[in-house]
């Protein structure tokens, strides 16, 4: 397959969604990946092959690495070298660190750090080979500044800061960049039970942000224009911080 393809992991709603979807708009055939939602990723191959792009929906946990490995394996087979893949899915289990329960803290690593690992270690061997490719991270402020509430995920969202950073320093002389983005407050699902209204008075900005303005960030880090950035972290936040 010659077409420029991209992978993009949790992308059945949310800031995935919008990043398939600018992606294809691009040009890219996208690989979306759910996992509890087939029909909303059925949905997102649906809206972007009516805007006349290619996609295909595959399923599979990124915490399970037998099942990641799996359907990379196929992937990889079918499409070759990924030329993007992007590190989106992640879950959150808040609660203040004292009553943390044993699988809120690993469920939250083994998904959101786990995740990446599996996902990515595959995908680096053809990318090498090949010279090219975008790994882009989806990180989070929490990981930046920490949250209160929020131990496990902001462990996992600055352990991909790290993660990030270091593989950008491994692959640079080999033609693949690395970097993370890190959005603020976005209006999803993941963030339907804040209150999103007080928290608006904290942004500089005044509002919430959109799936879509994260998913612009990651469409420059993945453009031809972006082939000296590398290991950066690149806030979306509205001037949070
Ligand atoms: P969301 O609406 O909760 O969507 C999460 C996505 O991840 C869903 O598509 C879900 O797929 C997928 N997912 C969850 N667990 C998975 C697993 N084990 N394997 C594969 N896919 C899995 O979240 P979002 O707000 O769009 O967040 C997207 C990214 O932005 C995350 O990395 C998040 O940490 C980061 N972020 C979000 C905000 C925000 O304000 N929203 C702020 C900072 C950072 P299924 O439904 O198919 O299970």
């Amino acid at each position: 397959m010659s077409e420029r393809w991209a992978l993009v992991t949790g992308a059945s709603r949310g800031i995935g969604r919008s990043i398939a979807k600018d992606l294809a708009q691009q040009g890219m055939h996208v690989v979306v990946n759910y996992h509890s939602s087939p029909d909303k990723a059925a949905e997102v191959v649906a809206e972007i092959e009516a805007a006349g792009g290619s996609a295909t929906a595959v399923g599979f946990d990124v915490s399970d690495r037998t099942a990641v490995e799996s359907a990379l394996a196929d992937l990889l087979e079918q499409y070759d070298s990924p030329h993007v893949l992007v590190n989106n899915a992640s879950i959150i289990r808040d609660g203040l660190m004292v009553f943390m329960k044993p699988e809120e803290w690993s469920d939250v690593v083994t998904t959101n750090l786990g995740g990446f690992y599996n996902v990515t270690r595959p995908c680096l061997k053809p990318m090498i080979r090949e010279r090219r490719g975008r790994i882009i991270n989806i990180t989070s402020v929490a990981g930046v500044t920490g949250n209160a509430g929020q131990v496990n995920y902001s462990a996992t969202k600055a352990g991909l800061i790290g993660a990030t950073k270091s593989l950008a320093k491994e692959l640079a002389k080999r033609g693949i960049t690395v970097n993370a983005v890190a959005p603020g407050f976005i209006e999803t699902e993941m963030t339907k039970n804040l209150p999103l209204d007080s928290i608006r008075g904290a942004v500089p900005a005044g509002r919430i942000g959109s799936p879509e303005e994260v998913a612009a960030v990651v469409r420059f880090l993945a453009s031809d224009d972006a082939s000296y950035v590398t290991g950066q972290v690149i806030g979306v936040n509205g001037g949070l911080i």
